[in-house]
């Protein structure tokens, strides 16, 4: 790859010639040229710069000395092994650059301005594919905005911004862009593996924190976890921390995850940070309080969702008969309205407005108030005792964590819960006994099978598993469900 920089104050890019990129540049797979400028000036003030036309503080560089420079540079293509650098004053601005000229080649300028695109690992791994890299630094109050238009029609042009912050000139931008995109030139980099899980790659996280020698230093320890050499361990902790990391510093790189970058195990520590995997990828995902004005988004998503997980055999028209008596609108009105009675928790996703599961539990008016159902109550003893009646999450969302996380939040608002002053003792629910995917959620959830409960629902005898478990001894364990 050849790259030339045209600067100002050449000066400023000899740190090239240091460490990886100059040894790169030494005998490596790199040609670097550096430019000055002013070689490209015709007066004798070797002038750059005149005011803004229309006004304004500070100068602008000039587009005719810009024009010159790098129709020279340009031209001398990919290959050229002896561009000219100090030479290029003497030279006639180049032909034609219209990316025609050195066929089969692929040529980029790069403009460093805080009005660029925000440069990216992305972005540099493209431009290191490229064979020729121009970078125009620009200074004062920038370049003439013809250079890059006019340069924008004939080559690949990329105006670049290092951040969201203006530097006294493009150097510092130009040094980081080759330094970027020169380590990821074969050959640069002795190990390559080391440039495999770093921030930014194709994990899309940001890197776990890294330790070296000596395990002690100012009283703070390397992870034991680091000092076990258990491969699959070390492995599985380092991921948490990209995850942690990624969700405290970047949530954007974590909300533009794929269901293909998340592995096996992610779940837990996502679900733990309050995302988890949606259908559009890895999403923040939020349990709360329903409020009254859910009501009316609760009734749909309810009425979706029940036939589901309904028992086998019940018809549609008993199916309907119960989503019109229990899950209407007015019905949620009514839950919504009476916190003694009931507590109801909505999961919702970031952004898409939806609701996407919830929670409904039903709480004694008495501590002394048994379960409705006579053999529940004989099984589930504890008093007071609540039952877990609903919950449900929409398919889409079955795989995301989201159940265990209103699950968490439910027990928590539960544990909360006063029945005459004294806290819950016990939680119950039914369900149905065949459900295996349900009895391995409320098993995992810290439930435990009391036992079986029958009843009748459109003429048919149903019957359910009864599981308990106490509200608040400890939170739900993290897990996948
Ligand atoms: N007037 C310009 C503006 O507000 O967009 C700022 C010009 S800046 C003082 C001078 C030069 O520094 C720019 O032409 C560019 O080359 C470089 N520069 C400044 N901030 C930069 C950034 N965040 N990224 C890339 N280049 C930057």
């Amino acid at each position: 790859m050849r790259i030339d920089v045209v600067t100002i104050f050449p000066d400023y890019l000899a740190p090239l010639e240091l460490s990886l990129i100059g040894r790169a540049a030494a005998a490596g797979p790199l040609q670097l040229q550096i430019h000055d400028l002013r070689a490209w000036t015709k007066d004798p003030h070797r002038t750059v710069d005149d005011s803004p036309v229309g006004g304004g503080a500070g100068m602008v560089m000039k587009p005719d000395v810009w024009g010159r420079a790098l129709d020279d540079v340009l031209a001398s293509g990919p290959s050229d092994p002896s561009p000219g650098t100090g030479e290029c004053s003497g030279r006639e601005p180049g032909g034609v650059v219209d990316g025609t000229t050195h066929p089969g080649a692929r040529t980029v300028l790069a403009i460093p301005t805080p009005s660029g695109i925000p440069l990216t690992q992305r972005t540099v791994e493209d431009l290191a594919t490229a064979d020729h890299l121009v970078i125009a630094c620009g200074r004062y109050e920038g370049i003439d905005a013809r250079v890059a238009e006019h340069y924008g029609d004939r080559v690949e042009t990329l105006e670049f911004s290092l951040g969201d912050y203006v530097l006294n000139g493009g150097e510092v931008a130009a040094l980081a862009l080759v330094e970027a995109v020169v380590r990821l030139l074969p050959g640069v980099v002795g190990n390559p593996e080391s440039l495999e899980e770093e921030s930014h790659g194709a994990a899309g996280l940001l890197e776990y924190p890294v330790y070296t020698r000596p395990v002690e230093w100012r009283g703070l320890a390397v992870p034991e976890v680091l000092l076990g050499g258990h491969h699959a361990r070390i492995a599985r902790w380092r991921r948490d921390r990209a995850l942690e990391r990624t969700a405290a510093r970047r949530p954007d790189l974590l909300q533009s995850l794929g269901a293909e970058q998340v592995v096996r195990g992610d779940r837990e520590v996502l679900n733990r940070l309050g995302w988890g995997l949606g259908p559009a990828g890895v999403a923040r995902m939020r349990v709360r309080r329903g409020i009254p004005d859910d009501a009316a988004r609760l009734a749909p998503l309810a009425a979706a969702t029940f036939p589901l997980a309904a028992p086998p055999g019940l018809d549609e028209e008993a199916l309907a008969a119960f989503i019109a008596e229990n899950l209407s609108v007015e019905r949620f009105e009514d839950y919504l309205a009476d916190g003694a009675r009931y507590v109801v928790m909505v999961g919702e996703v970031e952004g898409s407005g939806e609701l996407a599961g919830y929670t409904l539990s039903v709480l004694p008016l008495s501590v002394g108030e048994p379960p409705y159902a006579a053999d529940v109550e004989a099984i589930v003893q504890e008093r007071p005792t609540a039952e877990l009646s609903k919950i449900y999450v929409r398919p889409e969302f079955h795989s995301s964590g989201l159940a265990r996380m209103l699950m968490a939040q439910t027990l928590a608002a539960l544990a909360e819960a006063r029945v005459e002053g004294e806290p819950l003792a016990v939680v119950w629910l039914g369900t149905n006994a065949r459900n295996r995917r349900a009895q391995k959620f409320y098993a995992r959830c810290g439930y435990e099978r009391r036992g079986g409960r029958r009843f009748w629902v459109g003429g048919r005898e149903m019957s359910d598993a009864v599981w308990a478990r106490p509200p608040l001894e400890s939170a739900p364990p993290a897990m996948a469900d």
